[in-house]
């Protein structure tokens, strides 16, 4: 009988399991009944942009945490598909840092070539997941909010891509209660120009920190004060940006820290990271981890080893994004396939151990780039997804690394090699900083240089003739 299985979402994730599917039944693999759940109205995750905060029009919480003019964090050279390349989409190279409405139409591109919109249903958040032992099978029980029913499916396989970035982790302060002004998550934010010309104090000291802190810069805030808990982010801020240790508490708009100082506040934006939360998985199902590289119960990063007819993509902390989603999804569906036999539990878990071991003794940036560079090639090496050059993407990474150091406000000014195709991205038309105007067209089109008075007066003259 054709094997039934469910994926729970449409982002990068979900659909390098729809595309990997798709490209096994290319080469004539047996046929595999596919659907895949999603709860918002399009595909993309992350990068389906909403203005929307708290809820979604279907009453669902809003999944997107990104906001207007957020541009890529890394190069795209580190996260560019194998099997669909950016100078394949766009018909040229372009620039390494692309806004998000870029990257979006680029995961867009590859799944519409590959035909695979088909197996999603739009609106349909999954409710709850139960395993029967009596048969062995998922019944998978979802909301169609188009139809606005509640219905049930049996499935032989379940694929959770639901991602972690969504749900808030929101801590307290003394103070906050009376606070005189707007205090929100990472999560609820949606436009820097919101905070124009106000004191912003930021919460953390991670990539959310920095990269709200470096749009309210952008677009023009009065002074921004970011707060860390361990270390500082060390970066060369602009004169008007101080980091200060951990928020104590509030009084009306002044903040105290702890290293005694204070400093009057017109908003706090708590930039104090995700939970990963599955609210349909019973216990023996759910995964249960803080944000890390290698979570425990997973075999090989997506099986899960006490019932190994499910799955987890994209679960881990990320520097490898797509092409590692890529790698997760083509591997479980060769398992799904039977292509690949899987070891029994405690083999499973001994291996993990080992991975897990080898991650509590990463000591610095580059151990742990170089840890899932390894982790993403022992992957690619089980199945047909297209090798590449994964030291050539470490090495990506570390020049990023060191361009962000060199300058927190420039490094998306620079350009890479793409890994995939040999091409060097050309600069940017625009500066970062200068760019603020982040829509594809604008992206991709070089804005027509400023005409000289003299050369619009000598258009003039030749209209007039
Ligand atoms: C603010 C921000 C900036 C980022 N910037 C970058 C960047 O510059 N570069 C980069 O490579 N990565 C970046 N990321 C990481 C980003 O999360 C990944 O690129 C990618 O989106 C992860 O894909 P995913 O499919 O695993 O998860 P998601 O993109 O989160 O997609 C999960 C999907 O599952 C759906 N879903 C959730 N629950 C259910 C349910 N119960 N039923 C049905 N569907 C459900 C959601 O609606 C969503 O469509 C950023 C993340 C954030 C939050």
């Amino acid at each position: 009988m054709t094997k039934r299985v469910a994926i729970i979402g449409a982002g990068p994730s979900g659909l390098a399991q729809l595309r990997a599917f798709q490209s096994a039944f290319d080469q004539g693999a047996e046929p595999v009944d596919l659907v895949c759940f999603e709860k918002q109205s399009d595909w993309g995750g992350q990068w389906n942009y909403t203005w929307r905060t708290g809820l979604d029009a279907n009453g669902e919480p809003v999944h997107s945490s990104m906001y207007r003019y957020l541009w890529s964090n890394g190069p795209k050279e580190c996260l560019e598909f194998a099997d669909y390349s950016f100078e394949e989409h766009f018909g040229k190279p372009i620039a390494s840092y692309p806004p998000r409405a870029v990257l979006w139409d680029y995961i867009k591109g590859r799944v519409e070539k590959a035909g695979v919109r088909r197996f999603i249903r739009f609106n349909c958040p999954v409710r709850h997941v139960e395993y029967r032992e009596s048969d062995g099978t998922f019944l998978v029980t979802v909301h169609d909010h188009d139809r606005d029913v509640v219905e049930s499916e049996v499935f032989d396989h379940v694929v959770v891509a639901s991602g972690h970035f969504s749900t808030p982790n929101v801590p307290e302060f003394e103070g906050f209660d009376t606070f005189n002004g707007r205090i929100l998550h990472a999560h609820d934010f949606r436009d820097a120009l919101e905070f124009q010309g106000k004191s912003v104090l930021l919460v953390g000291s991670s990539y959310s920190a920095e990269d709200i802190g470096s749009q309210c810069y952008k677009y023009g805030v009065r002074s921004i004060t970011s707060c860390y808990r361990t270390r500082p982010m060390g970066f060369d801020w602009p004169e008007n940006w101080e980091e200060k240790p951990l928020l104590q508490r509030v009084d009306g708009n002044t903040a105290y820290f702890a290293d005694g100082s204070s400093k009057q506040v017109d908003a706090i934006i708590l930039c104090t990271g995700y939970l990963h939360h599955f609210p349909f998985l019973p216990e023996p199902l759910r995964l249960q981890t803080n944000n890390r590289l290698w979570p425990l119960g997973l075999y090989r990063g997506v099986v899960w080893e006490a019932n190994p007819k499910l799955f987890y993509l994209g679960m881990q902390d990320q520097w490898y994004t797509f092409n590692m989603f890529d790698a997760q999804a083509w591997y479980v569906r060769d398992v799904i396939l039977g292509r690949i036999a899987l070891p029994d539990r405690d083999a499973m878990a001994a291996d993990s151990r080992a991975w897990r071991e080898r991650e509590e003794a990463l000591e610095d940036d580059e151990a742990m780039i170089r840890f899932q560079g390894d982790y993403v090639a022992g992957l690619i090496e089980a199945t047909d997804y297209p090798s590449f050059d994964i030291e050539g993407v470490n090495q990506t990474f570390l020049e990023w690394e060191k361009d962000k150091h060199e300058g927190i406000m420039t490094f998306r000014d620079k350009s890479y090699r793409s890994l995939m195709t040999g091409t060097q991205a050309p600069p940017h038309h625009t500066r970062w900083l200068d760019a603020m105007d982040d829509s594809l067209e604008a992206f991709l089109n070089a804005p027509e240089a400023p005409r000289s008075a003299r050369a619009k007066a000598t258009a003039a003259e030749t209209s007039e003739d």
